[in-house]
């Protein structure tokens, strides 16, 4: 009989499939159970950079797992996109940064973890139009289309036969000498062998709903909504992505233009306003006016899973047996995802993890 638990991972957002995904090609059987449509939330609102915006200011925590993804993400890639016939626009767009007041530390930062820049050219410098301040070009940056990501790594999951109970709400846990024997879910009950929250901005709220008496584990994750606008470009207008002090241009292989985001915090309220949408435009139209000819398609906003510091929690509950956690990946949950995914699947089949766990512990500063 096998030793190896069947895993039951709760939230199927880019951290939920990831993290079924190694837990099933390391030999179990797994099931995600999901309140909504499996990757319609945070991870599929998103604007996909693979990098953090300043990676420099972040925490070494976060940079870790930042390198690791980037070295799993080619060969993610290549796998899914082959057994799904999906294509998830992992383009290396490269990412220019207008205004780097602290370039010294991101001079040293890229150096420290192997990241190319370069001198921008004046051909890339004069497509915007900006108050420049020691622009950094980073060529190697790569980005992924969130919605196509999401719906290449569901099909693959559906290949390795990974099951799926989506529109089915966990509400509460069955415990007894300090395991999770059962859930009850608002489809019903399911039995346990390990189980795993990757519930994204919900995991505060939804601690405090399941462990009433432990508050003191409560891991301290908060919804923080962003928005985001697209604009319906003609391919050729853009052809890098550009930050520019707190905002930032994406292409898409099809022409189309992302410009984000905001920071808002507004509990779980996941409206749009008209002040945002013409912030968010008068950004775009004046750092590349040739987006003024273009129509906004879309306008949406995003609840992504704030930490204080950004540090996720990667890890097994200090005392049940078989629940652990993947959450709180902030503004950087899918460039994060691949690492986290890999770390916490370590954990749970005790191999030896290629990242310190520590950083990510629950009593562990976030
Ligand atoms: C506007 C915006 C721009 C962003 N840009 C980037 C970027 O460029 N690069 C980057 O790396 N990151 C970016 N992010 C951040 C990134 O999207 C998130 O960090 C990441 O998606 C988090 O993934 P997740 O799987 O933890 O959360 P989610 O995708 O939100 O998934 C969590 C899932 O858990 C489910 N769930 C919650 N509670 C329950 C329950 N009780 N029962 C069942 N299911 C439950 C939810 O319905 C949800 O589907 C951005 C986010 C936003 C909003």
């Amino acid at each position: 009989m096998s030793t190896i638990p069947d895993i039951t991972i709760i939230g199927g957002g880019i951290m939920g499939l990831l993290t079924a995904r190694a837990c099933r090609l390391a030999g179990a059987k797994v099931t995600i159970l999901e309140q909504n449509q499996i990757g319609r939330e945070s991870s599929w609102a998103g604007g996909g950079i693979l990098l953090p915006i300043y990676p420099w200011r972040h925490h070494d925590a976060v940079s870790k797992l930042v390198i690791q993804s980037l070295t799993l993400y080619p060969s993610l890639i290549a796998s899914i996109q082959q057994s799904s016939q999906i294509d998830p626009e992992f383009i290396q767009s490269g990412m220019l940064i207008c205004k780097n007041p602290d370039y010294n530390d991101a001079l040293s930062w890229c150096d420290t973890y192997a990241i190319r820049h370069t001198p921008a050219s004046s051909e890339l410098l004069n497509k915007f139009t900006t108050d420049y301040d020691q622009p950094l070009w980073l060529p190697d940056i790569y980005q992924a289309r969130n919605p196509r990501l999401l719906k290449s790594v569901y099909a693959d999951l559906v290949q390795l036969g990974v099951e799926f109970i989506a529109d089915s709400e966990l509400k509460s846990l069955h415990i007894s000498n300090q395991r999770v024997h059962a859930i009850t879910t608002s489809t019903g009950d399911y039995p346990i062998g390990q189980i795993v929250l990757t519930t994204g901005s919900w995991t505060g709220r939804l601690w405090q709903q399941l462990f009433a008496d432990q508050q003191s584990t409560q891991p301290k994750i908060n919804p923080v909504k962003g928005q985001m606008l697209l604009f319906e470009a003609q391919p050729d207008t853009l052809d890098t992505m550009v930050l520019d002090d707190a905002h930032y241009l994406i292409p898409r292989r099809d022409g189309k233009i992302l410009a984000g985001s905001t920071v808002e915090q507004a509990d779980f309220d996941k409206s749009t306003d008209p002040e945002t949408k013409a912030h968010l435009t008068h950004f775009a139209h004046q750092l590349l006016p040739a987006l003024q000819q273009f129509p906004i398609i879309a306008h949406w906003a995003g609840l992504r899973p704030g930490t204080e510091q950004g540090i996720p929690y990667i890890a097994k509950h200090p005392e049940l047996k078989n629940l652990s956690i993947n959450a709180g990946h902030f503004r950087n949950g899918l460039t994060l995802a691949p690492a986290s995914a890999e770390l916490l699947t370590d954990l749970l089949f005790d191999r030896p993890p290629k990242l310190d766990p520590t950083p990510y512990q629950f009593n562990a500063p976030h």
